[in-house]
C-alpha cells in the first residue's frame, strides 16, 4: 500500500470491535446506542423508502439532497445567527468521518499545520498525516488529580495554546462537547481560540456532532457565532450522533461557500454523492424536530435528558470504586481513573500504553469492554491517557446494570 499511509495501521475501533464482539462481554466501548432507534426517526425512513416515490432509489444532488439541505439551512441558520444558502453553504458527507476528511484531504497543503486539542477523536491524526499535513498537538490538562473531576476541569493553557500556531498553520480542529472527554468549551475558551485564528488567520473546525448532548445548565455554543468567525468556521455535525443511528452514516458541513471548495472536490470525486433514501429520511426527521422545536419531546433535547441518570448512576458506581470519574458535561463518554486499580498486567505487551494492557486485561478477565484513552494521544503525550479508561453510557439499563455488577464485586 501506498508510503503515505504507513504509519496509520493500528486504529483502536477495528481492534477493541473486535475485542469486544466476544461472547458475554458488556460493551461499554465503541460509541453507539445499545437500544433501538428512535420510533420516529426508524418511520422516517420506512416512509422514505416506502413512499413510492420512484426517485428516492437513485442518486440525488451530489453536495446534499435538495430536502436535505433545506431542512439543514432551517436548523442551522437560528443556530448560526445567520441564514444559511443550502445550495452553497452546506454539504452533506458519508458521516462526519466524511466531512472530516473532505475538509482536510481538501484543505491543507503538504507541509502545513493542523493544531488538534488533545485528547482527541482519533481520526484527525492521520488525515492531516495522509494529506501531507503536520498534526501540532496541545493538550487539556486537568487541574485536579486522584480525585471526582468535571470535564470542565480540563483546560488550554493559554500561551501554550498560541505557542502551537504560526504561520505555518492552516486549521485547528476544536470539537465541543468533546469525545472522550465530553468537555463543553466555555466562552471565553471558544473566544481565546477565535482570537488566535484571526490573528494567524487560520480557518477552525468544529466537529459539534454532540451538540445536542449537553446536560442541564451546560450551554453549547458554536465558535462560527463568534465575533469574525463565520468568515472561518466550518461547522461539523452527524445525523448518526443526533438521532442516535451511527449506522446511518450521514454527517454535513456548514460553511462559507469559499471554505466548503475543496472538500466539496474531495467529495465529489471520491463520493460523489450519498445515499438518497437515508438522506430523505434524516430531511423528514429534522423537519419533524423543526415543527416541535419548543416542546419537551423535541429530540434535539430529550435525548440529553434520557442520558442524565445513566451518567449520574455510573459516575456513582466509579466513585464508590476509587475509579475516580471525570463527569462530562456533554456527550455520552465518561472517562474513569484506573491508577488505583490494582491489576497484574504482565502478561500483557509490554509495548503498549497501561491503559491498552489495562482495557484488553478488563474485556478477558471481568468481560467488561471500554476504550484505551491514550489512543486519543499523539504518540509523546500517550502518558496523558493511560491512567484512564474511557466508558460509553448511551446503553440500555439493564447492560449499565450488568456492567455495574461487575464492577462491585471487583473489589
Ligand atoms: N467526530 C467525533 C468527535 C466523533 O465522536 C465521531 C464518532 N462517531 C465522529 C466525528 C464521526 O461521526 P460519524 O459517525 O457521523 O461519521
Ligand atoms: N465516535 C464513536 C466513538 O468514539 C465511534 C467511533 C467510530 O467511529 N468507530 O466511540
Amino acid at each position: 500500500y501506498a508510503n503515505r499511509l504507513k504509519g496509520s495501521e493500528k486504529n483502536v475501533w477495528v481492534e477493541f470491535t473486535k475485542l469486544a464482539s466476544e461472547p458475554g462481554v458488556i460493551n461499554l466501548g465503541e460509541g453507539f446506542p445499545y437500544f433501538q432507534a428512535p420510533e420516529h426517526v426508524v418511520k422516517s425512513l420506512q416512509k422514505a423508502i416506502g413512499s413510492g416515490n420512484k426517485f428516492v432509489h437513485q442518486y440525488t444532488r451530489p453536495f446534499g439532497h435538495p430536502r436535505l439541505i433545506k431542512a439543514l439551512s432551517e436548523v442551522y441558520s437560528p443556530l448560526l445567527k445567520r441564514p444559511v444558502d443550502p445550495m452553497t453553504e452546506v454539504l452533506v458527507s458519508v458521516g462526519a468521518f466524511g466531512s472530516l476528511f473532505c475538509i482536510i484531504q481538501g484543505m491543507v497543503n503538504p507541509g502545513d499545520e493542523v493544531i488538534i486539542i488533545e485528547p482527541y477523536f482519533g481520526c484527525y491524526e492521520p488525515m492531516v498525516r495522509t494529506a501531507g499535513g503536520i498534526p501540532v498537538f496541545v493538550p487539556l490538562r486537568p487541574s485536579k488529580h486522584g480525585v471526582k473531576m468535571s470535564s470542565a476541569d480540563w483546560k488550554l493553557d493559554p500561551k501554550e495554546l498560541e505557542s502551537k500556531f504560526s504561520d505555518k498553520t492552516k486549521l485547528i480542529v476544536v470539537n465541543t462537547p468533546n469525545n472522550p472527554l465530553g468537555k463543553v468549551f466555555v466562552q471565553s475558551e471558544l473566544e481565546m481560540v477565535a482570537e488566535l485564528c484571526k490573528k494567524y488567520d487560520v480557518v477552525c473546525v468544529a466537529d459539534e456532532v454532540y451538540e445536542w448532548m449537553t446536560y442541564p445548565g451546560i450551554e453549547h455554543i458554536k465558535i462560527a457565532t463568534l465575533p469574525g468567525m463565520w468568515d472561518r468556521t466550518i461547522t461539523v455535525g452527524s445525523a448518526g450522533k443526533t438521532f442516535s443511528v451511527t449506522g446511518w452514516k450521514l454527517g454535513w458541513s456548514v460553511a462559507p461557500e469559499n471554505l466548503l471548495m475543496g472538500a466539496k472536490l474531495v467529495h465529489q470525486n471520491c463520493v460523489y454523492t450519498c445515499p438518497t433514501p437515508i438522506q430523505e429520511a434524516v430531511a423528514e426527521v429534522l423537519e419533524l424536530e423543526i415543527d416541535r422545536r419548543d416542546s419537551v419531546d423535541c429530540y434535539f433535547k430529550s435525548l440529553a435528558l434520557e442520558l442524565l441518570p445513566k451518567r449520574e448512576k455510573l459516575a456513582q458506581v466509579f466513585e464508590r470504586l476509587g475509579m475516580h470519574p471525570v463527569v462530562p458535561e456533554g456527550g455520552y463518554f465518561m472517562l474513569a481513573d484506573i491508577s488505583q486499580m490494582k491489576v497484574d498486567l504482565s502478561d500483557y505487551n509490554k509495548d503498549e500504553p497501561k491503559d491498552f494492557k489495562f482495557a484488553k486485561w478488563m474485556i478477558k478477565e471481568k468481560k467488561l469492554a471500554g476504550i484505551p484513552p491514550s489512543a486519543f494521544y499523539c504518540s509523546e503525550h500517550k502518558h496523558m491517557g493511560e491512567n484512564y479508561i474511557r466508558f460509553c453510557f448511551i446503553k440500555e439499563d439493564e447492560t449499565l446494570k450488568s456492567a455495574e455488577d461487575i464492577l462491585r464485586k471487583w473489589k
